[in-house]
């Protein structure tokens, strides 16, 4: 590496440390910062000779990574960006701090794909799926896509491993013409239960037509591929045709998905899938995502639900339980809170309901159009104290989640 990115590095690795001294999070943001405040090219040294891969997506980026990270771990040590920060400052920091490892497996936010591509040649990028979020910020599903897709032509020789049962992501993946050089793609299927971002055909326009896992465009060629990786039962077939059996200890067939995504992308790092398996349930809660706490008698457990998709996913994992709702609109969030209308909250009826946060009440009014009855607490322990012992879901948007791991002393 030349002398200023290994001064870059270093200093790097200081303010990320004194920063974690300082009780002020991880350190990762403003380690990778000052790096590259003195090395505008520091993540593309650190990426150099490491064979690296991606994850990318809306939805399931933290966990798809973590996953991944521990099937590659086969092949020996892997650098990560296990703690969320998914911008190049993270990356930046993630590769200082892991000193010199072979391989790194780096959790991408969905805008600055195209730049860590151009910084750090990856080997893999996986295309999770892409759905609305953060309405006040974020870009539309359709405009990310053509971002995707522009940026991907430009690199025919990364291997992609994309989802088959995502249009948006298919049609991301597909060369915008026929002189084009066709992407290396290795398609798995991790089911999609959101729909309502691909019912139009971002190539031609008209309707995308859905029966069982099959979807198809009538206006065009564009259709479902052929998954080479599936969810099957309990397990995932290969593309030789062999199913292994995958026991998580992280709930809801979306981890199954992840699961099969993440021995995906380590077969392109030439890991056997009989060799990763076991290493796929050894991980537990990600960042306190999924996590259980005992508290009083209550075993709750921690789902974060940062958009309509997710919120939809989160149901499907929840228990038929006392339930804990709780959204606030800061800055990580973002500060629009209509997607509460995108969700479908009908699947908690019948359940004990309670909803807190800074924007409970925008909750209540959605949970009473949608003829959900609820209570409203103050506080994450109020909501304890009013459930009977036993299972209390708690469904929480990004910040409200943080806020609750904080009240139950920063569970991991
Ligand atoms: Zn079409």
């Amino acid at each position: 590496m030349p002398l200023r990115a290994k001064v870059a590095t270093s200093v790097s690795r200081t303010a990320a440390a004194l920063s974690r001294a300082a009780g002020r999070g991880d350190g990762s943001v403003i380690g990778g910062w000052i790096g590259l405040k003195i090395d505008p090219d520091l993540l593309a040294h650190l990426a150099n000779g490491r064979a690296i891969a991606l994850v990318s997506g809306t939805n399931g980026k933290t966990t798809t990574t973590r996953l991944t990270t521990a099937a590659v771990g086969v092949l020996g040590p892997v650098a990560t960006n296990s703690f969320g920060a998914n911008m190049p400052t993270g990356h930046t920091s993630a590769l200082a701090k892991a000193g010199d490892t072979p391989y790194a497996v780096l959790e991408v936010d969905e805008h600055y794909l195209p730049q860590v591509i151009d910084a750090t040649n990856p080997r893999v990028v996986a295309l999770l799926n892409l759905s609305r979020d953060q309405l006040d910020r974020a870009k539309e599903v359709a405009m990310m896509a053509q971002l995707w897709r522009s940026t991907l032509v430009q690199h025919p020789d990364i291997r992609i491993v994309a989802n088959a049962d995502d249009p948006m992501v298919v049609w991301a993946v597909t060369p915008p013409s026929a002189r084009e050089r066709p992407p290396l793609v290795t398609w798995f299927s991790a089911g999609q239960r959101w729909h309502d971002d691909s019912w139009v055909c971002p190539e031609c326009g008209s309707s995308i037509e859905r029966s069982g896992d099959q979807w198809w465009c009538v206006g065009c060629p564009l259709r479902r591929p052929q998954p080479h990786w599936l969810v099957e039962d309990d397990g995932v077939l290969d593309p030789t045709g062999a199913w292994h059996k995958i026991s998580l200890q992280l709930p809801g067939r979306v981890n199954l998905g992840n699961a099969a995504t993440a021995l995906a992308v380590a077969a392109q790092f030439g890991v056997r899938p009989v060799d990763a398996v076991s290493r796929l349930g050894s991980v537990t809660s990600v960042a306190g995502r999924y996590a259980q706490v005992i508290r009083d008698g209550r075993n709750i457990r921690l789902l974060l639900a940062k958009n309509p998709a997710s919120w939809l996913e989160a149901f499907d994992m929840a228990d038929d339980a006392p339930t804990l709702l709780s959204i606030n609109a800061r800055d990580p969030d973002g500060a629009d809170t209509s997607w509460l209308y995108d969700v479908d909250f009908a699947p908690l009826r019948g359940r004990q309901v309670l909803i807190t946060g800074d924007r409970a009440y925008d909750l209540a009014v959605r949970l009473e159009i949608n003829q959900v009855p609820f209570q409203h607490v103050r506080r994450f322990l109020d909501a304890v104290t009013a459930v009977p012992a036993g299972r209390l879901e708690v469904i929480a948007n990004y910040t409200a989640f943080q806020d609750i791991r904080a009240e139950l002393d920063r569970v991991n």
